[in-house]
């Protein structure tokens, strides 16, 4: 008998593993990519610092702000300083479709509370109260550099932008956790996600007092002598603020291969970075289709709200175009627009989790270093609350993407009724467009520090580049 290895079908279907089967210079492309990505992570860490990192990014690019030029091929807009849309105009009219790429900005972290400021009665410590955004594991915020971003409106109206704790000379922030030596009533008789209460998340503001003063909470009182002297701010000043606490940590290289990248905010900046680096690589042309770039916010936390995919900005946005380019943007025309459109919900996937592959079913989820991982659907349960992307879309996707040699698989969320969620594709699919689901998958989403793969992370830059350019 003949010991011959089996061979596998040749018409079966088997994905592709970026560091095994792409060329060394794709891979050599695909280390160097990741470069100015970690930059990105480490600069731009609310949405308000992702829309101005963009904007600097965009005018180096000679893209205009459409309100303020008229005429220009390139031009972007942003609302309220969370939200953003860049286009680069097509020849054709837009109410033939447009191809958009679509992703969000906002990411879960802690904010501070409207009143955050207390002094504790047992400590004498100045604290802050905090607020969580977005679905965070709270155990996983306490005792680690938390750094302070966001704005505060003055009274006389100017806007004050807070960033401390991102310089290594600056101080960082900690909600302090429990000692386990204290801890077996308090947290280890619970479970994991009742062991920390959201009141129990508290960072601890400072400690020091005024020797010489005679005020009744005096480390408050310091605490707000020392707000004052830095930055001109009374308490009051805090009820209208918008604060947020994310990780001080900066995005590293991963992996003693340094094939991975481990930083906070992946999802979904990941997915915002490569559509826009995307369609700057394309600026060469002078496309038929328009090609949009769409970055929401309050995608954590639902995505309502004047910021949030729900919103009627894009749609502004796209009427606006119009109007640019000279064409009708009455309403029916503008519904055209969205029902011709091709759009790729930009948005992170749950990567198989070595510790953890019985929450997934292997051939359906998305694996490290094996390319963009493109989900049909969502949602949960039997697929409640999902965009079912349509067959003729969804093959029309990968054939772009396996015509430019991008690197590919499909995934869902998890195992069938392991849990779910959801992403914006099913928003702007209510608008009669075409849309599907693919970016990056990470191992530890939502967590400080996600875990993704530069084979991945550049796989989906040359995707959203080809779908641009040939949707
Ligand atoms: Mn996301
Ligand atoms: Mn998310």
């Amino acid at each position: 008998m003949k010991n011959s290895k089996p061979k596998k079908s040749e018409f079966a279907y088997e994905r592709k593993n970026f560091w095994k089967d792409a060329p060394p210079a794709e891979q050599k492309a695909a280390m160097d990519y990741a470069v100015g990505y970690k930059e990105f992570l480490n600069q731009a860490k609310t949405e308000r610092e992702v829309t101005a990192w963009m904007e600097k990014l965009l005018k180096k690019h000679k893209f205009v702000d459409m309100h303020s030029k008229a005429g220009a091929g390139k031009v972007y807009s942003i609302f309220r300083g969370k939200t953003m849309a860049v286009a680069i105009l097509g020849t054709e009219p837009l109410n033939k479709g447009f191809n958009m790429v679509a992703a969000h900005i906002d990411s879960p972290r802690i904010d501070l509370k409207q009143n955050p400021l207390y002094e504790d009665s047992n400590t004498k410590m100045a604290c802050m109260r905090t607020h969580y955004y977005g679905g965070i594991k709270k155990y996983q915020w306490v005792s680690t550099p938390l750094s302070l971003h966001g704005v505060i409106i003055k009274q006389d109206g100017s806007v004050l932008n807070i960033s401390i704790g991102e310089k290594d000379n600056e101080p960082v922030f900690i909600i302090p956790d429990l000692l386990p030596h204290l801890a077996a009533k308090e947290q280890y008789a619970k479970n994991l996600g009742e062991a920390i209460d959201a009141s129990k998340l508290n960072l601890v503001f400072s400690g020091m007092v005024d020797p010489s003063g005679e005020e009744k909470e005096a480390a408050k009182a310091f605490a707000l002598k020392a707000l004052n002297k830095a930055y001109g701010i009374k308490e009051a000043d805090f009820l209208s603020a918008e604060l947020q606490l994310v990780p001080a940590v900066k995005s590293r290289d991963s992996g003693i291969d340094g094939s991975m990248i481990a930083g906070y905010g992946q999802d979904d900046r990941v997915c915002a970075y490569t559509g826009l680096t995307a369609l700057l690589a394309n600026q060469g042309q002078k496309p038929q289709r328009s090609m949009i770039v769409y970055l929401s916010d309050k995608e954590e936390v639902g995505s309502m709200g004047a910021t949030g995919a729900q919103s009627i900005f894009v749609q502004d946005f796209v009427a606006d175009l119009m109007a640019y380019k000279g064409e009708d943007n009455s309403s029916a025309n503008l519904r055209k627009a969205f029902i011709n459109s091709h759009i790729l919900s930009a948005d992170v996937c749950a990567a198989m989790n070595p510790n953890y592959p019985n929450v997934h079913e292997r051939e359906n989820a998305v694996l490290l270093n094996y390319g963009i991982g493109v989900s049909k659907f969502t949602g949960s349960r039997g697929k409640s609350g999902c965009n079912d992307a349509d067959a003729e879309f969804s093959a029309q996707v990968l054939k772009i993407f396996t015509e430019s040699g991008v690197f590919w698989q499909t995934g869902e969320l998890g195992k069938v009724d392991e849990g779910g969620g959801g992403t914006i594709a099913y928003i702007l699919a209510n608008l009669g467009a075409q849309v599907i689901d693919c970016g990056v998958g990470l191992m530890g989403m939502h967590s400080l520090y996600e875990l993704s793969s530069k084979a991945d992370i550049y796989s989906t830059y040359k995707g959203y580049k080809a779908f641009l350019a040939n949707s």
